[in-house]
């Protein structure tokens, strides 16, 4: 789960890592307040769950509270493009305004999880080139980057930040304030359950100390139970709304490019039928798992998702009815069809308990479901009538 730079820079001054002064805003006449009571130069930032935003035109300096007025103004309600949001932009809701910093140099600072290394480890990584996508980095000057390993078992080590800090060369006199802000990112890292903190750029400024300009903290999904705090902080208006949908409806989906809409109950069973979309000549619209129940509610839901989406030009249905059995599928499938008006062709792959039942029921229906035995040949025919 990702949250915006203002709710990650709070996480931070929680454990004491230097910001500069600043509050969120979501009109401009509260952006013109906050830049009043901050008393100095301001910077007004576009909150999405992005980067590249200054390049995007998403971050503005204010010298006045009326700039920061107008500044907030055109940046509340645009449409902001960067390189990570894709051609149709993010909407911009609110903005934070910050007390504008004095850049001496801009470095890069992140911890994260190495998933390419054998051994499980977390990685923090620095370098001087801050301010940049570190991927670029990463494939233009490579000598530029330290990357400090931490085993999780034995935890962080003030040699650890001292690697870091020796090679960034920068002023000795900074190394007690750095291994400070390592140590902290460590501690959220672990407390907070996170995959990924950074600190984009890390700044020194002018009167030589740190301060945190940009942050960007992303966190483990399957240890959100344990952080109710953190769930709060979730925006469903940053995310694909037919997978916030889904994610209510208690449905596995992932939304993809394809024509084919899928409907598979079990993720194995669900990537197999992707797999044979593209044998078949097709692409698959999306990876959907209805779980194991495929109850006549989830059916519907997972038809709802399926059919907002207006690539998807033909349905495969694929359902392995064991213990839920396959005529009970077939109802649930024919009820929930009939409910939604389905106008898509639907190819229908059942298998296990009931199956023959379960066919007749579709087949004696009059709607368009086509029935198929094997998985193949589902997909071809399910392929075949995205296309016609
Ligand atoms: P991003 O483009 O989404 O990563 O947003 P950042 O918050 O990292 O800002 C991008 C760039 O804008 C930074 O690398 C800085 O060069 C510049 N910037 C941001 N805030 C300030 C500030 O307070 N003062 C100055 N002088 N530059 C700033
Ligand atoms: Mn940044």
């Amino acid at each position: 789960m990702k949250i915006h730079e203002y709710q990650a820079k709070e996480i931070l001054r929680q454990f004491n890592i230097p910001l500069p002064d600043g509050k969120v805003a979501d009109t401009p006449e509260k952006a013109r307040e906050i830049a009043e009571s901050l008393n100095s130069k301001v910077v007004v930032k576009a909150q999405i769950h992005a980067g590249g935003r200054g390049k995007g035109g998403g971050i503005k300096l204010a010298n006045t509270p009326h700039e920061a007025y107008e500044a907030a103004k055109s940046i509340l309600g645009m449409r902001l493009v960067t390189h990570q949001t894709g051609p149709e932009g993010k909407i911009v809701r609110k903005v934070l305004v910050e007390k504008a910093t004095d850049i001496k140099q801009e470095l890069y600072l992140s911890l994260l999880v190495d998933r390419s290394r054998n051994k499980e480890c977390l990685v923090f990584m620095a370098s001087e080139a801050g301010g940049m996508d570190i991927e670029e980095v990463a494939a233009h000057s490579p000598h530029k980057i330290i990357k400090v390993a931490v085993s999780p078992a034995t935890g962080f080590s003030p040699f650890q930040a001292r690697k870091l800090f020796y090679g960034l060369f920068i002023d000795k006199a900074l190394f007690s304030q750095f291994s400070n802000i390592v140590k902290a990112l460590y501690q959220i890292f672990v407390e907070k359950d996170a995959s990924l903190i950074e600190i984009n750029p890390l700044v020194i400024t002018s009167e030589g100390t740190f301060v945190a300009l940009d942050t960007k903290i992303t966190f483990d999904d399957d240890a959100l139970y344990r952080h109710p705090d953190i769930k709060e902080l979730r925006d469903f208006t940053e995310e694909d709304p037919l997978e916030v949908e889904a994610v209510n409806a208690g449905v596995n989906y992932i939304k993809l490019d394809g024509e084919v809409g899928c409907m598979v109950n079990g993720a194995g069973l669900a990537m197999t039928t992707m797999d044979l979309i593209k044998l078949a000549g097709g692409n698959p619209a999306n990876f959907l798992d209805v779980g194991g129940g495929a109850s006549a509610e989830r059916v519907e839901k997972a038809f709802r998702i399926l059919t907002s989406d207006p690539k998807v030009k033909a349905i495969l249905v694929n359902i392995f009815g064991g213990i839920l059995r396959c005529d009970r599928v077939a109802n649930g499938l024919i009820e929930a069809a009939s409910k939604i008006e389905m106008k898509l062709p639907m190819v229908v792959r059942l298998q296990g308990t009931n199956v023959e039942e379960g066919r007749r029921l579709l087949q004696n229906s009059n709607l368009k479901f086509e029935v198929a035995e094997e998985l193949y040949e589902a997909a071809l025919k399910a392929v075949e009538l995205s296309r016609s």
